[in-house]
């Protein structure tokens, strides 16, 4: 990476303020569902701490839209985080006229100790990288980190505004370790991969991934398309598609790659008439989809036929589950591929997972620790791999 690192300074009894990614799922009570994301953040923050840096923590938590939200506080996050570090992590507190309780913050740093500034969100501020929040923010630190990679994509206050105000005022401004390996994992894979290259696209967001198929296209030797992504494509060859998935802004797009032949299709899916994990399930070939069922999973020979090609692959990018997994009956194509990623990934090939619902379907399935890398960011994911500077790295200091 060109962008200078933790490693690149010295941090030692200085005030390091961290933006991270604590963006986390919650239940209804508020418990923490899945705590991937603070974990990641650790390797930053335990280094910070052992060379005695006083740390000060931010995040966003959900959409509160500018208003100060006790179903957004940052509490159950800084309880898990302290129990996680094992030292002493304390919370700010929301106060009128300082949401984020930066004050607060301010009289309790201290080396060896993480304070979490309550949830970046509870102000405008933040979202419209308002230079009077980015100067109050930079008087609380002598460094800037970033290792907020799932927020690196958007250019916030927390983001990229603090880091221009530090570095203008004489303070460094670098990645953190998360920061630095989601970079370097994508950034090669994109820049040189090892041959064969093979990207694997699906899911539902056909307008967003659109942009990814024109930049990788290019770059890879095989595009696989599954997913809900791919009945666009069908339609566009002039096929029946029953009620599955179709994006009819993009059919000339889908029409114009019919003949590429870098491009992989589906050959046979699973369809059923209702969006139901209990709908009776029948596997038809792609051209022969009955006009009252929906597709909603790739089938056994197209499993058979990428998993054939991700298994000779040197590099594999994966974005976008290949079915509705989170319907078990629906999930034997997701499966699959993570299947073949999974010994991709054992025969020496370099596998990434981006993508918030891929990333949660290789962990739900069990595959998660048989990647090579699974990235934390999902937009920023998909921006890096389209090619897209991300405001919060553009602002680190270069090398
Ligand atoms: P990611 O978050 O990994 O980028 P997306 O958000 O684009 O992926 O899409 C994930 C969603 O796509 C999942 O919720 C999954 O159920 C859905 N999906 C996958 N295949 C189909 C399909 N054939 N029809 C409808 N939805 C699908
Ligand atoms: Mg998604």
């Amino acid at each position: 990476m060109n962008k200078k690192t933790i490693k690149d300074v010295d941090v030692a009894g200085k005030r390091v303020l961290v933006r991270v990614d604590f963006n986390t799922p919650q239940d209804d009570s508020g418990a923490i569902t899945d705590d991937r994301r603070i974990v990641a953040a650790l390797p930053t923050l335990r280094y910070l701490l052992e060379q005695g840096a006083a740390v000060i923590v931010m995040s966003h938590l959900g959409r509160p839209k500018g208003e100060v939200a006790p179903k957004y506080s940052l509490t159950p996050i800084a309880a898990r985080l302290k129990e996680l570090i094992g030292g002493n992590v304390v919370l700010t507190s929301a106060i009128d006229g300082d949401p984020l309780g930066i004050e607060e913050a301010k009289a309790a740093t201290a080396p060896g100790k993480v304070v979490v500034l309550e949830n970046t969100r509870y102000t405008d501020a933040e979202e419209a990288n308002d230079s009077t929040l980015s100067a109050k923010l930079a008087e609380l630190g002598d460094v800037y980190v970033n290792d907020a990679f799932g927020a690196a994509h958007r250019a916030h206050a927390s983001t990229a505004g603090v880091a221009e105000v530090m570095k203008s005022q004489g303070k460094p401004a670098v990645a953190g370790f998360l920061l630095q390996k989601e970079i370097d994992f994508l950034g090669n894979a994109i820049r040189n991969p090892e041959r064969p290259f093979v990207a694997i696209l699906g899911g539902a967001k056909i307008k967003d991934k659109i942009p990814v198929i024109e930049k990788l296209l290019p770059n890879v030797d095989s595009l696989l398309i599954g997913g809900g992504m791919a009945y666009t494509f069908y339609k566009a060859a002039g096929h029946e598609i029953g009620k599955s998935l179709l994006d009819s802004d993009s059919l000339e797009f889908c029409k114009s790659l019919l003949c590429d032949d870098k491009i992989v299709l589906p050959t046979d899916c699973v369809v059923a008439p209702d969006f139901d994990n209990n709908a009776p399930r029948t596997t038809v070939k792609t051209t022969a989809i009955p006009t009252d069922q929906e597709g909603l999973d790739i089938g056994p020979d197209t499993i058979a036929a990428f998993s054939e090609i991700i298994k000779s692959a040197k590099t594999v990018v994966w974005n976008g589950p290949m079915g509705v997994f989170e319907m078990s009956n629906f999930a034997a194509g997701t499966n699959g591929i993570a299947e073949a990623m999974a010994e991709a990934t054992k025969k020496g090939a370099t596998t990434i997972v981006g993508g918030g619902d891929s990333a949660a379907a290789v962990e739900q399935l069990g595959y998660a620790d048989q990647m090579s890398h699974i990235s934390t960011g999902g937009g920023a994911s998909l921006e890096f791999l389209e090619g897209k500077p991300l405001p919060g790295v553009i602002a680190l200091d270069d090398k």
